[in-house]
């Protein structure tokens, strides 16, 4: 771990990367390699702590802790030469080249800045049910959809995605239903179609209890009195997108609030870049981890350019060139 005193001092790192996420460790990693000098700022708060069985991780067969993945990629970067610090960067701004970057407790420098922030998903708002969440309540059908099939799949939500949702998880399970929470459905004609001919089973009543054990969701208790048998819940309430940092320097968002990012994850602000959930790629731990690469190279091969430009790789030859000038002549 970092010490306060080594951050007191105006240092500027080749690269900054916020977040120490999968995205943020994935870039850390490649950084290291490259003998960029590069120091992690996380606040210790990735999603992949939330599932204790990643299955569909490459080169993890019987599945690993998204905590274990964390700790061996931390592991890895540090193995590099990568330094962390705990920290929350609250904001930035910049100093000609260079990032300033005011933290919870230290400021930093950098002259590359990789935003690797992630997001939030929003838990729905039924009692009792958050500490079913990576257990038997899932965000994500891609991540979770194939360790539920044949079961009671219950999706929350009253809009078009809800329906969308419901109708991916028929490839799963049979026995599927919308549960609306008290919320009035607002999908289209289509997708109210779509759930006609499906026979999707449609509860419009506020859950008022969830019923669990060990994390196992049982079913719910609606507040009109029905008891309904769920054995898992998947939710589309939405995301919170952790852009204030990526919005400070005016960097581009979609339509959506993620951060517009090019093929090489650069985003409109030049020296700035993004990787992870927080741009608009599917939210999946190895997307995240490919991009955090992605950026990590692209970083590395501007900053390579860079150096051309300014002569700057001379620093690297001195001590040879200096040996060769004081060789004697015919030796
Ligand atoms: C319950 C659950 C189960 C999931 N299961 C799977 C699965 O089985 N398979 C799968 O592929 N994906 C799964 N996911 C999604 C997966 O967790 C994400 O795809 C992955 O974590 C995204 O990586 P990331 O680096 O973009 O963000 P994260 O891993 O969330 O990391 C972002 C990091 O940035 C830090 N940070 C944010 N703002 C700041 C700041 N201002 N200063 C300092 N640090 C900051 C956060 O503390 C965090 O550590 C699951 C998600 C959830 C919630």
């Amino acid at each position: 771990m970092i010490q306060h005193k080594d951050l007191d001092d105006p240092h500027v790192r080749e690269v900054i990367v916020i977040g120490g996420g999968i995205a943020g460790l994935s870039a850390a990693i490649y950084l290291g390699r490259a003998r960029r000098d590069t120091l992690v700022i996380d606040s210790g708060h990735s999603m992949a702590k939330w599932e204790p069985v990643v299955e569909n991780y490459l080169g993890f067969p019987g599945g690993i802790h998204g905590e274990d993945l964390l700790k061996y990629g931390r592991q890895q970067a540090e193995r590099h030469e990568v330094r962390f610090a705990q920290d929350k960067v609250e904001s930035i701004e910049r100093a000609g080249e260079v990032f300033v970057l005011h933290g919870q407790k230290q400021t930093y420098h950098g002259k590359r800045l990789l935003l690797a922030t992630g997001i939030f998903h929003l838990p729905p708002e039924i009692p009792g049910v958050k500490e079913c969440l990576g257990h038997s309540m899932f965000f994500c059908k891609d991540c979770d959809g194939y360790r539920v099939q044949d079961k009671r799949i219950a999706i929350c939500g009253a809009n078009d995605e809800a329906v969308e949702y419901a109708l991916g998880m028929l490839l799963y399970s049979p026995c599927v239903m919308i549960a609306t929470n008290g919320e009035e459905p607002h999908w289209s004609k289509q997708h109210a179609g779509w759930i006609e001919e499906y026979k999707i089973p449609v509860h419009t009543a506020r859950i008022q209890d969830v019923e669990h054990r060990e994390r196992q969701i049982l079913g719910f208790l609606m507040e009109d009195g029905q008891k309904v048998k769920v054995d898992n819940l998947f939710t589309t309430r939405g995301d919170i997108f952790h852009t204030e940092l990526a919005e400070q320097l005016g960097a581009k968002l979609d339509g959506e609030g993620q951060v517009v990012v090019d093929h090489c994850m650069r985003t409109s602000v030049p020296h700035l870049y993004s990787a992870g959930c927080v741009t608009p790629s599917n939210c999946q731990m190895i997307i995240a981890a490919g991009e955090g690469a992605a950026a990590a190279q692209a970083m590395n091969r501007d900053l390579f350019e860079e150096s051309l430009k300014n002569h700057s790789l001379r620093r690297y030859r001195e001590v040879q060139l200096r040996e060769e000038e004081t060789v004697p002549e015919g030796a």
